[in-house]
């Protein structure tokens, strides 16, 4: 057993709660938990919560969720609950990204495509993403404005997450790509601009074909699975969910353009349980 605040092993018995439940308390942080650690004061079990989150990562609205917990655990919960426990325990399922870092490939894709997020001005934001060639998101960003100060955040970050810079970064003709990949990777990236139909550039002396397409088909995951959210009312809930989302596409996710998953949902059960 661990501390669930600061992960110190050096706890100690602490009595029981009025419900016999055994008490621990935190000899680093001087904080006290129970047995059921982060899912302490939830009225349901952890295993109806991770079953919800896990239904949750698939393209299915909470109310579908509940539909489907009903049928099966027969248990009834509200939509409003297993929202809630999505925006608690997805930052534990972030954290996967640093216990397991993945090895990415040194041609990264950069798109962009429109979300609904209440309060920007017109009725979209833009959802920035950041990919490589073996199918892996790399970075998000999600901004209220289309322009080269925010695509360089997004390379920003991508470069800050992968630790190196891309050998090529292919992007669509937006304007701002071309100073933004100057500033952040400096003069050894390459950067093509291609859309559906390849480009032929010759690299370490072979010639290679690149389109956008798997940026493309990369971003209709998320298109279908943000689809079920329909928009979001605040920016820090939508990176929440999209961040969510880019751990059960890099880890989790079974699809045709993929490999298998990385990790096993137990490893996910595993790491909320500590
Ligand atoms: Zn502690």
């Amino acid at each position: 057993m661990i501390c669930i605040y600061c992960s110190s092993s050096y706890i100690v018995l602490n009595g029981h709660d009025n419900k016999g439940v055994q008490r621990y308390k935190c000899n680093d942080c001087h904080r006290r938990f129970c047995e059921k650690g982060i899912f302490v004061r939830h009225r349901f079990s952890k295993e109806i919560i991770i079953n919800a989150i896990f239904l949750r990562s698939f393209p299915l609205s909470t109310r579908n969720v509940k539909r489907i917990l009903k049928k099966i655990e027969f248990v009834k919960v509200s939509h409003v609950s297993i929202y809630n426990w999505v925006v608690k325990f997805a930052p534990y399922l972030i954290k996967l990204s640093l216990i397991k870092p993945i090895n990415f490939s040194s041609i990264w894709h950069v798109d962009e495509k429109f979300i609904h997020v209440k309060g920007s001005k017109d009725p979209h934001a833009y959802l920035w993403i950041v990919s490589d060639s073996n199918s892996n998101i790399i970075a998000i960003h999600v901004s209220f404005e289309r322009d080269c100060n925010n695509a360089k955040i997004v390379l920003q970050k991508a470069k800050e997450i992968s630790g190196f810079s891309p050998e090529i970064i292919i992007s669509d003709g937006l304007k701002g790509y071309k100073r933004a990949c100057k500033k952040v990777f400096g003069r050894k990236t390459r950067h093509v601009i291609a859309h559906f139909e390849a480009v032929g550039i010759v690299h370490n002396k072979k010639l290679m074909k690149l389109s956008n397409n798997r940026a493309e088909r990369i971003n209709e995951f998320p298109a279908l699975w943000l689809h079920v959210c329909r928009g979001f009312k605040r920016l820090d809930r939508a990176i929440l969910f999209i961040e969510f989302f880019v751990i059960n596409y890099n880890y989790l996710m079974e699809h045709p353009s993929k490999e298998k998953p990385k990790v096993e949902w137990e490893m996910v059960e595993s790491i909320m349980r500590k």
